[in-house]
């Protein structure tokens, strides 16, 4: 094994330790001997990278839900700039002063607001092997935008597009409720949590989000044909996108991804 080798071993052994909550000894001893490095064409290509994968549908769809399965199966962060920007919202920041409004009329806030929150957030150690998008692109601009980003970073493009027909979608945004502590998301019609208005995992009383109304719902409805549907287009031209049945059980829809991912 080369010192380079060596070296690219141990610093995912260093990460794999920190995501494995027992970060035993053992664990990482035998995680070196599976995670020899590959080589292509004399590079050396880090076995363990996923890269990007981004999860496209419309409001309401399950993204964040997916997000939340296909993080705890390939150990890589969500990034929801729904998430990112409320955050700022919350934190009072001149950013989120300034998205606040557009985000309560349901319309996109501006690239020069978002991109740099989120080129921040891609930066982070923890996005070096990958990342899961949740929410971004929503517009032609910024799938250009992030194809330029990734092609910087060398990482590979996963496309997933959930697809919901819009009566059901009414229902799925009406209905949520949100963890305001762990962002598990549930809905009252199909996917109640089993102790009314609490939370499975944490116990936190559930919200809805003041942007699930129905007057805000009907916007960013609107918006996502108008706005994100050239950035799907953009996609399904290039060949990548993944089509998949959204309105199945979370369950399903999560079999299909990873078969259609294709990762280990
Ligand atoms: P949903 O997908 O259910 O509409 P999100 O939490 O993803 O909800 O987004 C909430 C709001 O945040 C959006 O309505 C929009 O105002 C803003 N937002 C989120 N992502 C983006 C983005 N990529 N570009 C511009 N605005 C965004």
């Amino acid at each position: 094994m080369t010192e380079r080798a060596i070296h690219s071993d141990l610093r995912q052994i260093s990460r794999r330790k920190f995501l494995r909550e027992s970060g035993s000894l053992i664990g990482a001893a035998s995680i070196l001997v599976l995670v020899a490095p590959r080589r292509v064409r004399g590079v050396e290509a880090d076995s363990s990278q996923v890269g990007a994968i981004i999860l496209l549908g419309p409001p309401g769809a399950g993204k964040s839900e997916q997000g939340r399965r296909l993080n705890e199966r390939h150990s890589i962060p969500v990034i929801s700039t729904g998430d990112l920007l409320r955050d700022q919202v919350k934190r009072g920041t001149q950013l989120g002063l300034q998205a606040d409004p557009y985000m309560k009329a349901g319309k996109l806030v501006p690239d020069s607001l978002m991109n740099p929150i989120l080129e921040e957030r891609l930066s982070q150690p923890d996005c070096e092997r990958g990342f899961i998008l949740d929410g971004y692109p929503r517009a032609l601009a910024q799938a250009e935008s992030l194809d330029s980003l990734l092609k910087k970073k060398g990482f590979p493009r996963h496309v997933i597009l959930l697809e919901v027909p819009t009566e059901r979608l009414l229902k799925l945004l009406s209905g949520r409720r949100v963890c305001p502590r762990c962002r598990r998301s549930y809905n009252i019609y199909f996917q109640p949590p089993k102790n009314e208005g609490l939370c499975d995992d944490d116990g936190t009383q559930l919200v809805q989000r003041p942007d699930d109304t129905e007057e805000v719902i009907q916007r960013r409805l609107e918006t996502y044909q108008n706005e994100t549907q050239p950035a799907i287009d953009y996609y399904s031209a290039q060949g990548r996108l993944i089509r998949i049945d959204g309105a199945q059980t979370p369950e399903k829809v999560a079999a299909e991804i990873e078969s259609k991912l294709g990762l280990q």
